[in-house]
């Protein structure tokens, strides 16, 4: 019989699979507490269940432990960044930032992506798999071990699109916010989209309390094909329609992301028309100055076109943040670390 992944379980899942066993609820509750709570990576730390038990459920389960390939720390902010291997030698990365109030940390969704977006790092070598509800926790676990500090709010931004892998995903949510987990509120969880607009009507009827971010980076359809490949498939109405019904279905505003690519989508009269797009949609802008990745030749906005775009946009009613740049020393943007540390093997 195959082995099954026994930190994907929910507790509801896992006190019927304990019951078929012959096993009271109590267990499945404890084992529940080992894996999500006590952050248990094997079963024998499980010290309130017997050894024969714990024999047993090594024989019925397999229970994933991300294995650190590297950490690199930031001298300039202290943002760590993780390469871990899943169990199949995949490589995945994520990043952890100390803010104010609280510590952050961004996870992959996927190994690589599929989406193509021209600026990101990740999608230069295609999507090798999706990544399974345990991988993902397992991310923000073994930070938590390793830092020793709790982790309070979580965003799903780092390689891959959160949306295709979209069953693993909500799974995950489910399990990170629940009580005899990291018990994270789902209003500190953020899942950062291209657009894939079935898959936001789907996670808008969800009944999650999450934040959703759409990566926009264009204020026209023209601009937006040309940065990224989905916007062929979803045109920009179709996709601010469905995050307005987000909003409309959750009552939690979104957060929109643009990243300013110099010459690109950086204008003023961008800024303005991104102003009009937005007319009517409950959320606010987080500008991010484009990461430069080696293979294309994208370029930073400079500050003063930053500091335009951002009063331009503002005098349409916006809110607009601009994100600040952690981890710039230690390859901080999305796939740069897995990229070079896959090109080193070979
Ligand atoms: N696939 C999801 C989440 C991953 S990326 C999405 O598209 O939203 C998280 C954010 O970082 C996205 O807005 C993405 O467009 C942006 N991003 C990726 N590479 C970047 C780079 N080199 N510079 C700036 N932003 C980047």
């Amino acid at each position: 019989m195959e082995k099954i992944d026994i930190k994907s379980l929910t507790i509801e899942e896992m006190t019927e699979e304990f019951a078929s066993m012959g096993h009271p609820a109590f267990r499945a509750r404890q084992v529940y507490q080992w894996l999500h709570e006590k952050l248990a990576a094997r079963f024998e730390e499980m010290t309130n269940i017997s050894k024969e038990m714990q024999k047993k459920l090594s024989e019925r389960y397999y229970l994933i432990s991300l294995k650190t390939v590297d950490i690199r720390i930031s001298k300039i902010d202290g943002t760590r960044k993780y390469l871990f291997a899943l169990e199949d030698g995949n490589i995945i990365e994520s990043v952890w930032m100390k803010y104010k109030h609280g510590n952050s940390v961004c996870i992959s969704s996927q190994a690589g992506c599929r989406m193509g977006c021209r600026f990101c790092a990740s999608t230069l070598d295609g999507l090798a798999r999706n990544l399974l509800p345990s991988e993902m926790l397992d991310q923000i676990y073994q930070i938590q071990k390793e830092t020793g500090e709790r982790v309070s709010n979580v965003v799903v931004m780092g390689s891959g699109e959160p949306l295709d892998n979209y069953d693993n995903l909500v799974q995950f949510i489910r399990l990170l916010s629940s009580e005899g987990g990291l018990h994270i509120s789902q209003r500190n969880i953020t899942v950062s989209t291209c657009g894939i607009v079935p898959g936001i009507r789907r996670l808008a009827k969800e009944g999650l309390t999450i934040t959703l971010a759409l990566s926009l980076h264009a204020p026209n359809d023209r601009v937006r094909e040309n940065l990224m490949p989905i916007a062929k498939t979803y045109k920009l109405a179709e996709v601010l329609d469905a995050c307005h019904e987000y909003f409309v279905q959750t009552g939690r505003r979104l957060t929109f992301e643009y990243s300013l690519v110099k010459g690109v989508n950086d204008t003023p009269r961008e800024a303005k028309d991104l102003g009009t797009l937005l007319k009517g949609q409950q959320g606010h802008v987080n500008l991010i100055p484009v990461n430069p990745i080696k293979e294309r030749n994208f370029k930073q906005s400079d500050q003063a076109s930053i500091q335009t775009f951002k009063i331009l946009l503002e005098k349409t009613g916006i809110n607009v943040t601009i994100r600040r740049e952690m981890g710039r020393d230690i390859n901080g943007a999305c796939g740069q670390l897995r990229k070079s540390f896959l090109e080193s093997q070979n």
